[in-house]
């Protein structure tokens, strides 16, 4: 039981589905509050004094484990709903190039970018590997994240991919949190396919697709849909592929460049992706068909401030029109080395000027949506997985405010403190 709560944002549903409009900023809020946790569960939430009135909690005081928050702030555990952890070395030479005034396509030309990570996750141990994922899934927690979802796509081969996802799967094994897998054969094109990606998807549909599905070893299909990845026509066919399997999707999409006109319309009526992600650019005309969908906008700021970009999604519009929106950090070793909820959300407010209370439901509530987990994340209400995270501040908006420092101080997972 957490007692003596200062702030608990609760984000308990105010209606049905994802957060969107002016509900993203309803938190929830009750002051002084206390949380009773039983089994992995959450089994009542209100005020410390009506907790500790309690006839049940008076007889069985001695029994549970009372955590003493001291007034400070407790949200539901983040759900960070894109990373990609599976990798072995961080990209040092890009990170240099891009400071002496290198793109991100002029990098990725010359070999660096996602190509470069392929070498070391293909002939890295899968123990190495694991060893490492697991590493960054304590960290995700020291940070407040309690689930996450895990990309494979520095393998870009069947072995390799099969490889990363099983080595997703023996780190989460280890993790108390939640782990949601994603397979990414549709990362970039491989440098052995080079000039014949139509070879490279058809690989990914009809071997890759098929053996992920039939070891389940992912929730969830993506393809880096951009200039330079996967077309749009090649983005549907892997869709297709996935969907005959029984595996969602998502893509990345409108990073670099806009989307054809009707495109998101047609991917939402006829694929019904799980989240959109980075949308950068978008098309106006998108907007209504997206925000009549239950398909979350995933804005990912990491990776504008870390490729030093001047341009962030356009938050307010996508708000605006309705559209439900997620932020997440991108974890990965080219354009957005964190793994901090607090870091991304501190970027919405200050370059994309979401306010503080919508960053912290994008960062929980929408994310769970984003992975299909809203029946049992994202919020603090009984029934829903006893998953918190607590912060040393006496008022939530200090969360995105101070950047660059840890302010979680306390991690539950499954109604059970990490140390
Ligand atoms: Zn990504």
């Amino acid at each position: 039981m957490l007692v003596n709560i200062g702030q608990l944002a609760t984000l308990r549903a105010s209606a049905a589905g994802p957060r969107r409009g002016a509900s993203l900023s309803e938190l929830g809020i009750i002051e002084d509050a206390a949380v009773l946790c039983l089994g992995g569960n959450i089994v009542s939430v209100g005020t410390t004094k009506d907790a500790l009135c309690d006839r049940w909690l008076k007889k069985n005081r001695k029994k549970v484990t009372e955590i003493d928050c001291g007034g400070r702030v407790v949200l539901p555990g983040f759900v960070d709903s894109h990373t990609h952890p599976v990798f072995m070395q961080p990209r040092l030479v890009d990170f240099e190039k891009r400071i002496a005034g290198a793109g991100y396509e002029e990098i990725a030309e010359a070999g660096g970018g996602i190509r470069s990570s392929l070498e070391g996750v293909r002939q890295a141990s899968k123990a190495v590997l694991a060893d490492k994922v697991l590493h960054t899934l304590s960290d995700l927690a020291k940070h407040g994240t309690t689930t996450v979802e895990a990309k494979s796509g520095y393998g870009l081969s069947l072995e390799s991919e099969l490889k990363s996802l099983e080595v997703i799967r023996a780190a989460a094994r280890q993790w108390p949190g939640t782990v949601v897998p994603t397979f990414l054969g549709a990362h970039v094109v491989p440098p052995e396919y080079r000039g014949r990606s139509q070879t490279y998807v058809e690989i990914v549909c009809k071997e890759m697709i098929p053996a992920v599905a039939k070891a389940k070893l992912a929730s969830f299909v993506d393809v880096f849909c951009d200039r330079g990845a996967f077309s749009e026509k090649e983005t549907a066919t892997i869709f297709g592929a996935a969907a005959a399997h029984g595996v969602g999707v998502r893509a990345h999409l409108g990073q670099l460049s806009v989307p054809s006109a009707g495109f998101v319309d047609s991917l939402v009526q006829h694929c019904r992706p799980a989240s959109l992600d980075h949308m950068d650019y978008l098309n106006e005309a998108d907007l209504p068909a997206l925000a009549a969908s239950d398909t979350v906008a995933t804005m990912v700021p990491g990776a504008n401030y870390f490729l030093g970009l001047s341009r962030y999604p356009d938050a307010r519009r996508l708000i605006s029109a309705g559209v439900a929106v997620a932020l997440a950090t991108d974890y990965n070793p080219g354009t957005s080395p964190t793994i901090s909820m607090p870091m991304a959300m501190s970027l919405a407010c200050t370059h994309m000027k979401m306010s503080p209370s919508e960053a912290i439901a994008a960062a929980t509530v929408n994310g769970a949506w984003a992975l299909g987990l809203a029946d049992c994340k994202g919020s603090i209400e009984p029934g829903k997985d006893a998953d918190l995270a607590v912060f040393d501040v006496r008022d939530y908006r200090e969360i995105p405010y101070w950047f660059g420092v840890n302010r979680c101080v306390q991690t539950i997972i499954s109604g059970v403190a990490q140390s």
